[in-house]
């Protein structure tokens, strides 16, 4: 099993999309994990033909136990096979997942111990983002920590200073790990990093600082007008750009179906789907602390609802 992690929006999909494309996992089991219900990355992997998604549950915790039993009904079906065994899994674990209780969930049950090699744990770091992660999110350190691989993703919108330094500090959170750089899921050369200073850490982050992350789901009224939600999402990650941590749904528009994403304050450039049916469309969902759901929900309202 390869296990995929990575911070919320560090590109995860894209680098296994890609990865899927050229060929790399050919006859791969491929399992998505969502922490939040909605499973807008199904549609990207799709050309997969052994893909199963995990929503609504973060492997590492409340969706453990789903794993875990999907995982048995992939060995078991797997010992019936004569020929053209399935040789490989790959997991993309959600971005709230620390890989490290998933990897042991796997080592301590009695069946998959068997069955399931953990060959791999790759993490991907966002060029952009990684090192206030690292500062400020004990998730974020611990899944640099677990990495076998780290790949730098968006490695071609970073600042050279700060590539420099965030490479620099991989290599003192992680020295263990191999690091490679990707633009849009393709391998890239990383810079030399060898005279850059690295970030000091604080020793030990203190968790009860920062109440955890949480995901909402947020269903959009079928009317939903695209300025009026856009200028609502402009807004909402001006002020609290600080706590909302992602922001993901697919939201129809007289264009299409637009897959529109957040990391941070940065709004990545909508992309549009396919055209299929999905009733989850026009959900959004919301990743961030310090805030209600209820409230959250009330502002989307207020404003989109007043077009
Ligand atoms: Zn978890």
């Amino acid at each position: 099993m390869t296990v995929l992690g990575g911070f919320l929006g560090s590109g995860k999909t894209t680098w296994l999309r890609h990865q899927l494309h050229e060929g790399v996992f050919k006859g791969a089991f491929v399992i998505v994990n969502e922490a939040a219900e909605t499973p807008v990355d199904d549609a990207l992997l799709q050309g997969s033909s052994n893909l199963a998604v995990l929503a609504g549950g973060c492997a590492c915790c409340v969706g453990k136990e789903d794993l875990i039993a999907l995982l048995h009904k992939i060995c078991d079906d797997r010992s019936k096979q004569t020929e053209h065994r399935l040789e490989r899994i790959v997991l993309e674990t959600s971005g709230l997942a620390d890989p490290g209780p998933i990897v042991e969930a796997i080592r301590t049950d009695p069946i998959l111990v068997h069955h399931i090699i953990v060959s791999e744990t790759l993490v991907m770091v966002d060029a952009l983002h990684a090192l206030s992660q690292l500062r400020s999110e004990p998730l974020g350190r611990k899944q640099i920590e677990i990495a076998d691989c780290m790949m730098v993703s968006k490695i071609d919108d970073a600042n050279p200073d700060d590539l420099a330094r965030l490479l620099a500090t991989l290599h003192v959170v992680n020295p263990g790990a191999q690091i490679f750089g990707t633009v849009k899921g393709t391998e890239v050369p990383l810079p030399d990093f060898s005279q850059a200073e690295p970030e000091h850490l604080a020793e030990v982050l203190n968790e009860v600082d920062l109440p955890p992350i949480f995901p909402s789901k947020l269903a959009l009224d079928e009317t939903i007008d695209w300025t009026s939600f856009s200028v609502w999402l402009s807004a909402l990650l001006h002020s609290r750009g600080n706590d909302i941590v992602r922001v993901k749904g697919v939201v129809r528009t007289p264009a299409g179906r637009l897959l529109v994403q957040t990391v941070r304050k940065v709004v990545q450039s909508p992309e549009i789907l396919p055209e299929q049916e999905s009733r989850e469309d026009n959900t959004i969902v919301v990743i961030g602390r310090g805030y209600r759901e209820e409230d959250l929900a009330r502002s989307l309202k207020y404003f989109a609802g007043a077009s």
